[in-house]
């Protein structure tokens, strides 16, 4: 990692050179995404250093008591860009084959299986009830129920309520979106 970064750095790109006095970043998007290595938002959406401002954790869940994602949602939607008005667009990404969905659909399905000490089984709690309210293919209607999930809660969440109730700030919209790991590709669920 470290020489490959060496090499990315002596490319001097101007694109992503940042003049030390330039203390600001002013992306449009924040992204919110599973921790999966196989779903890096910069390099699945081409995007340059500065572009996308990323929270990413295990599930992508976006709990309104939870400090870091709050924060991060926060900072992305009050004290970040052009005189700090903040990014336009949050998107929750989803992904397919995600090993916590499949966690969760097995731990709603036999409950007496997993042990409920680790991390994993607090942290995925809300992932665990919600694939108990899902039926048919479970884990992939689970992946679908948990972006919309995401995106609900966000939109109930006070950061953006306050950025909605502003009229001195650019329009603010929350997207869900799937990514499908044997395509590559993108797709949005339209339920911005
Ligand atoms: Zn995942």
């Amino acid at each position: 990692l470290l020489s490959r970064n060496a090499e990315w750095a002596a490319t001097k790109d101007p694109t992503f050179l940042v003049d030390s006095s330039d203390r600001d970043q002013r992306p449009r998007v924040m992204w919110i995404g599973c921790s999966d290595s196989r779903v890096p938002e910069s390099v699945v959406t081409r995007s340059r250093p500065g572009d996308i401002f990323v929270h990413r954790n295990v599930a992508k869940l976006f709990n309104p008591d939870e400090d870091s994602v709050m924060t991060a949602v926060t900072f992305a939607i009050e004290d970040i860009g052009l005189n700090n008005v903040g990014v336009e667009h949050i998107v929750v990404v989803g992904h397919t084959n995600c090993g916590a969905a499949s966690y969760a659909s097995d731990a709603a399905e036999n409950p007496s299986a997993v042990d409920r000490r680790r991390p994993m089984y607090r942290w995925l709690q809300p992932l665990i009830r919600l694939a108990g309210t899902v039926t048919g293919k479970r884990t992939q209607n689970l992946i679908i129920a948990n972006i919309q999930e995401q995106v609900d809660k966000l939109a109930q969440s006070e950061p953006v309520i306050r950025a909605w109730d502003n009229p001195n700030r650019p329009a603010l919209q929350i997207h869900g979106w799937l990514y499908e790991l044997s395509t590559g590709l993108l797709r949005d669920l339209e339920i911005t």
